[in-house]
């Protein structure tokens, strides 16, 4: 079982960027995300099957969600040709042509082994037209029926995906189909895309309620920033991934409570403070602001390290402060200064000033 809401870092390639497994222990990891597309092309399923799974592949023997590879056809691989049978595409790697179905993206999953599985889906720009939103909703809800009669794993669960942009009717019908399908958990996908928040919100608004007294867990795909994610679970959201902490974290990008500070400034690189006074991650507890300024500036592989683990220490432990206070029952009268711990990290929020 895994405490919700919670977050879910990603590791891409079988790894989380820079951290090994013990770090992920550390940051507060209780679940990780693998990208379903990236592991077919390279190393390939078959082989990460031949090797014990993924599990004993990536050397985490804690829950692992794998997504359908959807996402990752459509925004990265330049998919070539989505007919209803599934999509061709171009690898990102070599160029070469493949062809994913719902039943080979189940069969791919299967053979990689993580915890939980994913339906393959057609997601498009919530700012599509509408006609082509309609189309990916409806071929979303075919692929849906097949990866459920494709999936045999008992032992894995399968979570189908609700499409349907920021359309509120395209919404609730997706809505009402994917939840009347015996999948173990409900997707939210195609948001944490161009939407506005507003648009966001109108779309969980409407997800939520007909999910109503349904136990299973709603995972909203792709949405990062603690600001936000604070939003959705305000609005009833379980789980979330997202590459952002880490990436942001990799460009000098370090995350504090009420905002961010760029160790690219120079003003950091004779600052003795630690980056958050009081965290308990592996940056906090031994290195200055103006260590981690330096790593970044001579280009040291450690700074990536550091900086990853301080990111995802902050959003675990954000997440933790969530559940505290629903626990509680303090969630709304907390809501006030969860946001203002939140802050607002994502790119082009103001810096916190670093004196
Ligand atoms: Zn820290």
């Amino acid at each position: 079982m895994i405490d919700t809401p919670q977050f879910m870092p990603v590791g891409t390639n079988a790894t989380v960027k820079a951290l090994d497994p013990d770090d992920l222990v550390e940051v507060g990891a209780s679940i990780v995300l693998a990208n379903t597309y990236h592991l077919y092309l390279r190393p390939g399923h078959e082989r990460i099957e031949r090797l014990g799974g993924l599990h004993r592949f990536m050397g985490w023997d804690m829950p692992i969600l794998t997504d359908s590879g959807g996402y990752q056809v459509v925004s990265l691989a330049d998919a070539r040709e989505v007919d209803d049978d599934g999509a061709t595409f171009r690898s990102h790697i070599d160029g070469a042509t493949h062809r994913l179905t719902p039943e080979l993206a189940i069969g791919v999953q299967e053979a990689l082994g993580p915890d939980i599985a994913v339906a393959f889906d057609h997601p498009v720009f919530p700012s599509s037209p509408r006609a082509e939103v309609e189309a990916a909703m409806e071929r979303t809800h075919r692929w849906a029926e097949r990866s459920l009669a494709a999936h045999t794993r008992p032992d894995q669960a399968l979570f189908g995906i609700i499409q349907g942009g920021v359309d509120p009717e395209f919404r609730e019908r997706s809505t009402r189909f994917i939840a009347s399908m015996p999948f173990d958990g409900i997707c939210i996908g195609g948001l944490a895309g161009d939407e506005t928040p507003v648009e966001r919100a109108t779309a969980l608004d409407v997800v939520v309620p007909i999910l109503d007294g349904d136990p299973r867990p709603r995972y909203l795909m792709g949405l990062g920033s603690p600001a936000d994610i604070l939003d959705a679970v305000r609005l009833g959201v379980d789980l979330f991934d997202s590459v952002l902490p880490a990436r942001v974290a990799r460009n000098g990008q370090l995350w504090v409570p009420g905002g961010k500070l760029n160790l690219r400034n120079s003003a950091f690189q004779d600052d003795p403070r630690p980056v958050q006074e009081g965290c308990p991650c592996r940056l906090c507890r031994s290195f200055s602001r103006a260590y981690l300024a330096h790593l970044f500036r001579a280009k040291e592989l450690l700074a990536f390290r550091l900086a990853t683990c301080h990111n995802l220490t902050f959003t675990l432990d954000f997440m933790g402060r969530i559940r505290a206070a629903l626990r509680a029952g303090t969630f709304p009268e907390s809501l006030a200064s969860l946001r203002e711990y939140a802050g607002r990290q994502t790119a082009g929020a103001a810096d916190v000033e670093p004196a």
